[in-house]
């Protein structure tokens, strides 16, 4: 819980700095996006066909340059959440073209998808993004080729802090394994730092997993990794089941109608 504390507190200061240079930035892009666009509209006479490429390419980079201040400034934000119930499974099936593409020919991916799954109590959009992101840092700890593994689980807790810090209860997992690099315990330590990266300026931001951990535990969940360097990683999101009166295992109780009594938020 200390440490949880401690990751919060960080997030929130990096959130803070994060929030004014991207919402600075972004007027300056603005200005600068604005200014292209009349410059543009001065050209219009043809007279300069080389110059409006030129421009061209500088409105490109100005635009995704706001594209970027716009991912940050959500960052930053960390929107409310969405708490909804969520089929994983189907979530999984919608994404599979998606997650495909994305990891390249040279990756075989498989589900193991467990049947009659719990609804997860969760964000859509925020879960999306997570697992696109786990997929892609599964790619590039296998450049030369590899497998993925995309599963998902009821699971019981049945006493306190069996897993992290989470109360007993039902859950439901989304793991995403692959048989890539792995990491060191000195990355392990530091994976969900914001802005720890281990990747190439331009390739890397080091806010996947920092986002993923800010979203999950706010969602009452929790992130577990386990990886061993040379034979790859196992990241499992748990998130609480979603409760129905009808599936309380405690039994009918009044409280039990007001889903998101238990998750402090
Ligand atoms: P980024 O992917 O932009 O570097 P992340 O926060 O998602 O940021 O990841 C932080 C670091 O954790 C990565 O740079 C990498 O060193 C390590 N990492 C994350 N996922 C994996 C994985 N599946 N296999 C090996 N290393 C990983």
């Amino acid at each position: 819980a200390q440490e949880a504390l401690r990751q919060a507190q960080k997030m929130e200061a990096v959130g803070q700095l994060t929030g004014g240079i991207a919402h600075d930035f972004n007027n300056m892009l603005t200005g600068i996006i604005g200014g292209l666009d009349l410059i543009q509209r001065y050209n219009q006479t043809g007279r300069h066909a080389e110059t409006g490429r030129f421009i061209d390419a500088a409105v490109t980079s100005a635009n995704r340059a706001a594209a970027l201040t716009h991912r940050l400034l959500a960052f930053a934000r960390r929107q409310p959440l969405n708490l909804k119930r969520v089929d994983l499974n189907a979530l999984v099936d919608s994404m599979r073209d998606l997650l495909v593409r994305t990891l390249g020919s040279h990756i075989l991916v498989d589900a193991q998808l467990q049947p009659d799954l719990w609804p997860a109590s969760s964000d859509e959009n925020q879960l999306e993004s997570a697992l696109l992101n786990l997929v892609i840092n599964a790619r590039d700890a296998m450049p030369n080729g590899g497998s993925l593994y995309i599963a998902t689980a009821n699971v019981v807790l049945s006493r306190q802090a069996e897993i992290g810090d989470l109360p007993a209860g039902r859950y439901v997992t989304l793991s995403v394994l692959d048989s890539g690099c792995g990491m060191t315990a000195k990355v392990l330590a530091s994976a969900f730092e914001p802005f720890f990266t281990t990747k190439p300026i331009g390739q890397g931001t080091g806010l996947g997993l920092s986002m993923i951990y800010g979203f999950v535990r706010q969602a009452g969940g929790h992130v577990q990794i386990r990886s061993e360097p040379g034979k790859g990683t196992e990241v499992t999101l748990y998130l609480p089941a979603h409760h129905r009166l009808s599936d309380s295992p405690a039994g009918a109780s009044p409280v039990a109608d007001a889903p998101r009594a238990a998750q402090g938020e």
